[in-house]
């Protein structure tokens, strides 16, 4: 499948691109993933994307384009792919358009997944990421802690709070998802390929998702 998956930091994007991936084999694409490995290997991507992320605020859409004009042609993205986090403005979802027109590349469907606003702040101050860029997988001090207190089930590092996910940060991330990627669910409303879906159950979003695509 070849999807984009919009909503609001904290929406589940993340949690359902893995949910997917296991269906049928295409791979999450998470820009902030790559960019958070690239800051960590101190790569000088990392270090233009790194006040930027540190702030809550965007990285330039030039940066992000490089990297997913790249990402794009990789041989495991001819299975399918979920996008996770882009496109996260209008000029990247141009250029994105653009670019799967010269790759030669339909989209399937883009998904947004509606949460609550106050859902997503609980998620978000509760929410834990593995340190170590290669895992980074995601827990929830209330809903899903690691079986030892601050130790990556899966890999062993530790399990941190982002730099970005103070509640100052978390705010500034959330109004700048309202100003700059909100507008994107009427980009692909136009384009006929919006479904909306509304809920806090991850495991509900995914099943909408496999009945959408007559799975
Ligand atoms: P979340 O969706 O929880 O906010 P992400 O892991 O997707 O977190 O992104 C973390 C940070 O990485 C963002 O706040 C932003 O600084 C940067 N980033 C990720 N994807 C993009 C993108 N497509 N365009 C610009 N900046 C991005
Ligand atoms: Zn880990």
């Amino acid at each position: 499948m070849k999807l984009i998956l919009l909503g609001a930091p904290g929406a589940g994007k993340g949690t359902v691109a893995k949910m997917l991936t296991a269906i049928d084999g295409s791979v999450q694409i998470s820009t902030g993933d790559i960019l958070r490995g690239e800051v960590q290997a101190g790569s000088e991507l990392g270090r233009k994307a790194e006040e930027y992320m540190n702030k809550g605020d965007l990285v330039p859409d030039s940066l992000i384009m490089g990297i997913m004009e790249k990402r794009l042609q990789q041989p495991d993205c001819a299975q399918g792919f979920l996008l996770d986090g882009f496109p996260r403005t209008i000029p990247q979802a141009e250029a994105l358009k653009e670019l799967l027109a010269r790759i030669d590349i339909t989209l399937d469907m883009v998904v947004s997944i509606e949460v609550p606003r106050d859902v997503i702040l609980d998620r978000l101050t509760t929410r834990r990421t593995c340190a170590n860029s290669a895992c980074q997988a995601i827990y929830n001090v209330k809903s899903s802690p690691p079986q030892k207190e601050g130790v990556c089930d899966k890999c062993g590092s530790p399990v941190i709070q982002r730099d970005d996910e103070t509640v100052a940060a978390i705010n500034h991330r959330l109004e700048t998802y309202n100003q700059k990627t909100a507008p994107l669910v009427g980009f692909y409303e136009k384009e006929g390929l919006l479904k909306s879906i509304t809920g806090t159950s991850s495991d509900a979003v995914v099943n909408t998702i496999k009945s959408e695509l007559g799975m």
